[in-house]
């Protein structure tokens, strides 16, 4: 694994992002932003789960002005997610958010982003740069704010970085070039409380553009694949890139996006990290997948155990395995495990017999063990 990647850090709310802090995880409601009990009740639903940094879209002035409200009622930082609008910012800015998601390049008068810009330095808010495969400005127009049709970007014709013969300009390019760009922005009104990040639906396309920024700029990066898809395949990409990149020392925090429950783009977030050995929280479940040599119903039993633990905020291995043979072996790195024999079930810690107890009690054995780690 390569050394992290040094970076300016900056802080969202009380949370350092960059440097030498933990890798955090961030997550986004998925309610109607104006709605604030149910914004609130979704954020405080993913603060028990871990959620480090929470980030709403603010679509309009009603949204921007129900901010102050759910801030209020939340402990985790609160982001502002907003496109084009400037008054949207400064009123986020007013009500107390922790950080813009904002590209300054979409606001178009140089005098409206002077006027964002200055508000945020005044509250030392960050402002995280997004660049985004499916909204880049159209070809050729980066630094013009006008006469660019956004129907003819001609992003779409660009070759893929692994596609391009030499010479070629590519969508990696285009990226870099718009990140650089809007970075540039900020940088000439002195403005450094900068995050970027760098994505795309395509993992090669979303490494290639993360590694090249990683190289140019000092500003810690926010790591995501756009649009993953459902759960499981979403889960599956994004583990891939953010994986590659955090294992090459790339990133300084993550979002998991899902087409399902922000807590499962938390929960993945946090399996990315664990399975890196970069961060635990909470408890890490070892299950053997079960094959003819079971004694138990491993899948059932690994399932049920996996719900009674997800409650508790231990930071803690727990193997559930099918057979007294090999699953001590093979899980011997677990704090405390259960290894299932014809009618028993043997309970072990770091690989080591500690008692034996009947099937019908493993369960409880083998919580009452967690309990006491
Ligand atoms: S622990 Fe036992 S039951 Fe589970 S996969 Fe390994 S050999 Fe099969």
């Amino acid at each position: 694994m390569n050394a992290r990647r040094t970076t300016k850090p900056i802080y969202v709310g009380d949370v350092k992002v960059g440097g030498d802090a933990p890798i955090t995880v961030q997550s986004m409601t998925k309610t109607d932003t104006r709605n604030v009990e149910a914004t609130v009740a979704q954020i405080r639903g993913l603060e028990e789960v871990g959620c480090d940094i929470i980030r709403s879209a603010v679509p309009d002035m009603e949204a921007a002005k129900a901010l102050p409200e759910i801030k209020k009622r939340i402990n985790i930082p609160l982001v502002a997610d907003i496109h084009f609008h400037y008054q949207l910012a400064l009123e986020a800015i007013k009500g107390g958010v922790d950080m813009l998601r904002l590209n300054p390049g979409n606001i178009r008068d140089p005098d409206k982003v002077k006027e964002v810009v200055r508000a945020a330095k005044e509250r030392d808010i960050p402002i995280r740069i997004g660049v985004n495969f499916g909204s880049l400005p159209p070809v050729g127009a980066i630094g013009k704010s006008r006469g660019f049709s956004r129907h003819s970007d001609m992003v779409n014709t660009l070759p893929k970085y692994e596609d391009a013969s030499e010479g070629d300009y590519t969508v990696v390019d285009h990226m870099v070039d718009t990140a650089l760009w809007e970075i540039s922005i900020l940088e000439a009104l002195d403005f450094d409380l900068i995050k970027i990040s760098m994505k795309a639906f395509d993992v090669p396309t979303t490494l290639e553009a993360y590694r090249r920024i990683a190289d140019m700029v000092p500003y810690p990066l926010h790591l995501g694949i756009t649009e993953a898809g459902t759960v499981r395949a979403g889960s599956i990409r994004s583990a891939i890139g953010l994986g590659m990149l955090l294992y090459e020392g790339i990133g300084d925090t993550i979002r998991v996006s899902l087409s399902g429950d922000s807590k499962d783009e938390v929960a993945s977030g946090y399996d990315i990290l664990r399975s890196l050995n970069m961060r635990q929280r909470g408890t890490t479940l070892v299950a053997c997948p079960s094959c003819g040599r079971a004694d138990v119903d491993v899948i059932k039993l690994a399932n049920t155990v996996d719900n009674m633990l997800k409650t508790m905020n231990k930071d803690i291995k727990v193997a559930v395995m099918g057979c007294e043979v090999n699953g001590p072996g093979e899980a011997k790195d677990a704090d405390v495990g259960i290894a299932a024999g014809a009618g028993r079930a043997i309970i072990f810690r770091k690989g080591q017999k500690a008692r034996v107890v009947a099937e019908d009690e493993m369960l409880s054995a083998l919580m009452e063990e967690v309990e006491k780690t």
